[in-house]
């Protein structure tokens, strides 16, 4: 990755420097924020990452989640004063200042230096300084270049190659999706070189199911997933009462829109769930269908073009029902090539 002179003379002196990542933050996005801020540290700058809301307890393990600050939670004087006294603020997997809530007007009217270091697609312009590869699998990806591109390789330690092994791993699907560049494979085994532990990692994130969220699962596999066989799309539909029902914790329904996608045929597939405040939908996408596109048209999100998020201020119910005639003005790009076989 090219850095600039200008760049590396920001971080040249001690900074006091503020980290945040998008709401609801995933493993990439805590993962190359803790990696990031760790390596700060060992630079010599004072870091804080403020995520805008909690997130998952799987995450939890990654060196540095305690000293984590998380906005809504009572915290929203305090970070506008962090932010505030900031001299730089890193923007981490995130492509607008909307995706951060209420943190995003604090952002924007501070006179801190702003870095943005992303790979979603279409990003505002907001930042002083851009690492926006939209190529990239992974932010965690962009986080080791920067490292490595400051000349700061042996600074990566086990804790940081941990916490980007896992933004690694868990944005490219365990290695599946198609950003699964060769890049990727080398910086992973980078990554593995310096200390990430590869099966730990893999355990702390996936293997940390509680019994209500198998549960949860079985019972949207049986009772709320819906297969529109005409347009290669599958969905589930999520109640308030379902998420009550089996005690949903934060990361509960993640992972879930999978299960609809792995269907033979499905092309496009989503998870809609009624959040009380709005209504939040997750797409997935295989081959050349842009879910981007879609969520960016209809549902007022975005993200890359196989995976975004979106949101509706409608009831769930009118949600599917605009959802599926959303889907059904793709009819000619999304119908199938071969029978779906939704067979029990
Ligand atoms: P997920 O479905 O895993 O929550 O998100 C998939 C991708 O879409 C992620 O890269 C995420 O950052 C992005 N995304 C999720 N929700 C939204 C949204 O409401 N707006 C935008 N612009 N991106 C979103
Ligand atoms: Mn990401």
């Amino acid at each position: 990755m090219e850095i600039s002179q200008a760049f590396k003379a920001l971080l040249d002196s001690p900074k006091k420097i503020t980290i945040v990542t998008h709401h609801k933050p995933d493993a990439d996005a805590l993962g190359s924020s803790l990696g990031l801020a760790a390596f700060l540290e060992k630079k010599g700058h004072e870091v804080t990452v403020i995520s805008p809301t909690d997130y998952p307890n799987f995450l939890a393990w990654m060196s540095g989640n305690d000293k984590v600050i998380v906005f809504n939670e009572g915290n929203e004087s305090l970070s506008a004063d962090i932010v505030n006294s900031s001299d730089v603020v890193f923007c981490l997997d995130f492509n607008s200042l909307d995706r951060i809530n209420e943190l995003g007007p604090i952002i924007a009217n501070s006179d801190t230096t702003k870095v943005l270091v992303d790979h979603h697609l279409e990003p505002d312009h907001f930042a002083d300084f851009e690492f926006s590869d939209t190529g990239a699998a992974a932010t965690a990806e962009l986080v080791y270049e920067l490292i490595v591109g400051l000349g700061d390789r042996e600074l990566i330690d086990a804790n940081i190659a941990n916490a980007l092994y896992a933004g690694l791993m868990t944005d490219t699907g365990n290695f599946r999706h198609p950003s699964t560049s060769a890049a990727v494979h080398t910086i992973t085994a980078d990554l593995i070189n310096l200390g990430a532990d590869v099966s730990a990692v893999a355990k702390l994130i996936y293997d940390n199911n509680s019994l209500n969220r198998l549960k949860f699962i079985g019972f949207a596999l049986t009772e709320r997933l819906t297969v529109l066989k005409d347009l290669s799309t599958a969905y589930f539909a999520i109640t308030r009462e379902d998420l009550n029902r089996f005690n949903s914790q934060t990361g509960d329904t993640e992972g879930l829109v999978n299960y609809a996608l792995s269907i033979a045929g499905i092309k496009m597939a989503a998870v809609i769930i009624d959040r009380s405040v709005m209504v939040k939908m997750s797409f997935r996408s295989v081959g050349d269908f842009s879910v981007n596109e879609f969520a960016r048209k209809h549902f007022e999100g975005g993200g890359h073009k196989n995976a975004a998020g979106g949101k509706s201020e409608l009831s769930l119910e009118d949600t599917v029902k605009k959802f599926e005639s959303a889907a059904n003005e793709y009819r000619s790009e999304l119908s199938p090539e071969l029978n779906i076989s939704t067979d029990a």
